[in-house]
């Protein structure tokens, strides 16, 4: 068995980023141990809708996400079979399609403007007339003035991933430590030492990997100024909702075979039986609070799209931290101010759908075994440091 008094790689925070790099790093040989300092997904992880949605998402200046995109949604179905293989646990990866639908005119004209500019981008979608989203999605409303067809765009529950990436994990060595607050990150000779704990003890350690979330940010005063990072939290609110509705209670079929994505939300069909109905983006700090202001804004307009939305019965109203950069881009692989510290942070509202890679990336660079990572994910991209340059 390994020796993880002293192990190579230290992970900061047990979300789906801190795991998937444990997991793909023990993997390729190294000893690892992961500090939360509460338990296997208590940040954003597991509230999170869990589209793989790159190209729904797909924004006009966000290119090189797009592309780190398509390549990690790529890696899902490969990743989803070896966790189940590895865990025994069921990932949760369906391969459900997205449409994206418009509620009236403005939205049909917008949708045209998303269409032709994922066109030119080179993600694939397809144009559909109302008639034919709704012979796709019975559900859907009759009013509806527009359709989009996201084949590829697909979904995974990210508790079941969290699950399985935990087991996982464990099963190939890694150690998880729940309840191990980090205070900083130690230095010694211009480089890691290793992870200072809460307890006044010392996880000491060649690297040490920032997976921390949303809290990535607030760890300023614990790291030194030249790799601070700002990584900020935004919430979101999201209703988990369950049962059939219409002409589908009487076949017992769910309410929605694909993800349905409108301007003011989305729904997310799960194995289950549930839907979630997401989400709100608010810019409110470390609250977590489930507001009367943020259930309106997820219920207002969504029987517009799907009427039948409300009469579901509720299950959980849920809200996470989502970690934000100023690009939206996430900060992958080794700090070059800083050697030994590495970072698996800042994926916004995509965390789920580049897991995969972000473990991938990550753990090559802590193993030595891998590429560089784009320019656009560089860590050091917002340092002042790195802005003059
Ligand atoms: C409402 C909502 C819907 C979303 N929907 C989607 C979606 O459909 N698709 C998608 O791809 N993404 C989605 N996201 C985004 C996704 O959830 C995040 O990008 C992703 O979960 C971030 O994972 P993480 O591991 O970086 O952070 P987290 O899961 O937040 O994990 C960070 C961990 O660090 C720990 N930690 C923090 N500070 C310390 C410390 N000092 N010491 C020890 N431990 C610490 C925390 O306890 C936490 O467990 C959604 C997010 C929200 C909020």
């Amino acid at each position: 068995m390994s020796d993880h008094s002293s192990p190579d790689v230290v992970v900061l925070g047990a979300g789906l980023a801190g795991l998937g790099v444990a997991y793909r790093a023990a993997r390729l040989g190294a000893r690892v141990v992961v500090v939360d300092r509460d338990r296997v997904g208590a940040g954003a992880s597991t509230v999170a809708a869990g589209m793989l949605a790159p190209v729904a998402e797909a924004d006009a200046g966000e290119r090189d996400l797009l592309a780190l995109g398509l390549q990690s949604a790529a890696r899902w179905p490969g990743f989803a079979r070896e966790l189940q293989e590895q865990s025994g646990v069921d990932p949760g990866y369906r391969e459900l399609g997205t449409l994206v639908v418009a509620r009236d005119r403005d939205g049909a004209e917008a949708l045209v403007r998303e269409a032709q500019l994922r066109e030119a981008l080179g993600a694939p979608v397809q144009r559909l007339l109302p008639s034919a989203a709704r012979r796709l999605e019975p559900a859907l409303a009759p009013s509806i003035r527009g359709a989009l067809l996201a084949p590829d765009d697909h979904a995974v529950d990210p508790r079941a991933a969290l699950e399985a990436l935990a087991t996982a994990a464990r099963a190939c060595g890694v150690v998880v430590r729940e309840r191990t607050t980090a205070t900083g990150v130690a230095v010694h000779d211009g480089r890691v030492a290793g992870l200072d704990l809460q307890d006044g003890t010392r996880l000491a350690a060649e690297s040490v990997v920032l997976a921390a979330g949303a809290w990535s940010g607030s760890l300023r005063d614990a790291l030194p100024a030249e790799v601070r990072v700002p990584v900020r939290p935004v919430k979101g609110q999201l209703l988990r909702l369950r049962g059939r509705v219409g002409a589908a209670a009487a076949q017992q079929v769910p309410v929605l075979e694909r993800v349905v994505r409108f301007d003011a939300g989305y729904l997310v069909p799960r194995e289950d039986g549930t839907v979630v109905l997401g989400a709100t983006m608010e810019e409110q700090g470390f609250d977590t609070q489930v507001t009367a202001l943020g259930l309106h804004e997820l219920l207002r307009d969504v029987h517009e799209v799907v009427p039948g939305v409300l009469e579901l019965a509720v299950e959980q109203a849920l809200a996470g931290l989502r970690p934000g950069t100023p690009d939206n881009a996430p900060l992958l692989g080794p700090h070059p101010a800083l050697p030994g510290l590495h970072l698996a942070t800042g994926h916004h509202r995509n965390g789920v759908l580049l897991a995969p890679i972000t473990a991938d990336l990550v753990a090559a660079g802590l193993t030595g075994t891998g590429a560089p990572i784009a320019p656009a994910f560089a860590p050091e991209r917002f340092s002042t440091a790195g802005l003059a340059a």
